[in-house]
Parts: C-alpha cells; structure tokens; sequence
C-alpha cells in the first residue's frame, strides 16, 4: 500500500505514519528526517536544505525530487510505503506521478490552526531517531529521552512559534492545494483530528482505509 500523509504541520502526520507504518509493515518516508539526518550528518544536500528548513522554508523542489528518487529505490519500499511530509509542492507531487509512483490514497488530516499553534510548542523530536514526541499528549516514557534509542529529544528550531507561522502560511498557499490535485484523481480520505487522541486518529484512519487493506 502506497499512502500519502498530509496536512499542516503538528497536524499529527509523523506520529500516525509511524503507527500506520507499525501496523501494514511498510516504511515512512519522510523527507524532513533525511534531511535532518543528512545536515547532521553535514553532506552538502543536508547543509543547504539546513538554511531553509531553519527558517521553515521549504527546500528546492529538485532537491527533494532527488532524495525521494534515491529513497523509493531501496528495496524496503517494494512492499509499500507511507509518505510523511512529501509531496509538499505541486511540482513534487507531478514529478512523482511522471515517474509513475502509484499512490493508493492520500490520507487528509484536518485540524484547527490555533490548535496547531498551541500544540507544535510541546512537540519533541529524537536527535537520533527522529521520532516524535510530545510532552503532554504522547510523552516519552522518561522525559527528554526517546522511548526508541535512548538519544535526547530537542525542540526544532523549526517549531517555534514565529517558524510555525511562517510554516502554516506556506501550507496554505503551497502544500494544501494538493487536495485538489490528488482529489481530481479520486484519491483524498479526510480525517478530522479534532478533539481526537492519537488512537482515535488511528482507528479512524484504518477505517477509511480499509477496502485497500
Ligand atoms: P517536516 O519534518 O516534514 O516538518 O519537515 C521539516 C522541514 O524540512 C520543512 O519545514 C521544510 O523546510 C523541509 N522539508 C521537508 N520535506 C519537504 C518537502 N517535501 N518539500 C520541501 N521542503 C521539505
């Protein structure tokens, strides 16, 4: 099953994906963990997309058209795969489908902005894993480590408060006209987060996928 995860940023994307990934047994993608992970690692791609991701920015289309290339060739993703954060651009999402990357469904998370604000202040990430984490609504087990590997969790430069604003603005006029585009191919299943815990989301996200199981 190839799904795609969107929606706003702290609208739960990453920590569904991770459970859905659980679930079917196929990886996440997500393309702002490589990056991550390639700054950290201080190659020239991760350094360069580090200037725009600091400022929430998105990074250059091409340069996440060759990630995802690179990425989707692994054979871990022959079974299938859960994209987390990518397509973020019109121009991703046609490059992909160019390349004839079937895509089963688009898994739509609505949620209030206000409420995304508030939310993305508690968010945590694992240094090493990238696992997410959030200090009242899916705290690790001991605070500021991460459940998985045992690395720190940290707070993103890119979650803060006057980030995420610019963040939520380039989500409007960017990322959420991809609703449309995959809507036109009948491929959009919208689940409204609000009020829900992490496993409401997720059951009912298994419902509206079900007939693809
Ligand atoms: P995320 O962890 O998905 O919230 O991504 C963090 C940051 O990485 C974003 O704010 C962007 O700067 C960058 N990024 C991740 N994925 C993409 C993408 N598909 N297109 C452009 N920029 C991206």
């Amino acid at each position: 099953m190839n799904l795609i995860m969107l929606g706003p940023p702290g609208a739960g994307k990453g920590t569904q994906a991770d459970i859905l990934s659980k679930h079917f047994s196929i990886p996440t993608i997500s393309t702002g963990n490589i990056l991550r992970a390639a700054a950290k690692a201080g190659s020239a791609v991760g350094l360069k997309a580090k200037e725009f991701m600091d400022q929430g920015q998105l990074v250059p289309d091409h340069i996440i058209i060759d990630v995802m290339d690179e990425r989707l060739a692994q054979p871990d993703c022959a079974k299938g795969f859960i994209l987390d954060g990518v397509p973020r651009t019109i121009v991703q999402a046609q490059a992909m489908e160019d390349q004839g990357i079937h895509i089963d469904a688009v898994v739509s998370m609505e949620l209030d902005t206000e409420i995304i604000v508030a939310r993305m202040d508690g968010r945590r990430v694992c240094l090493g894993c990238g696992t997410p984490f959030h200090v009242t609504s899916y705290p690790p087990k001991a605070e500021g480590i991460c459940d998985n590997c045992g690395e720190d969790l940290i707070e993103r430069e890119d979650d803060k408060p006057a980030t995420v604003r610019a963040r939520m603005t380039i989500y409007e006029n960017t990322t959420a006209p991809l609703k449309s585009f995959y809507g036109a191919r009948g491929k959009v299943r919208t689940v409204d987060t609000d009020g829900c815990t992490i496993q409401e989301i997720t059951t009912k996200i298994l419902h509206i996928l079900e007939d693809l199981a």
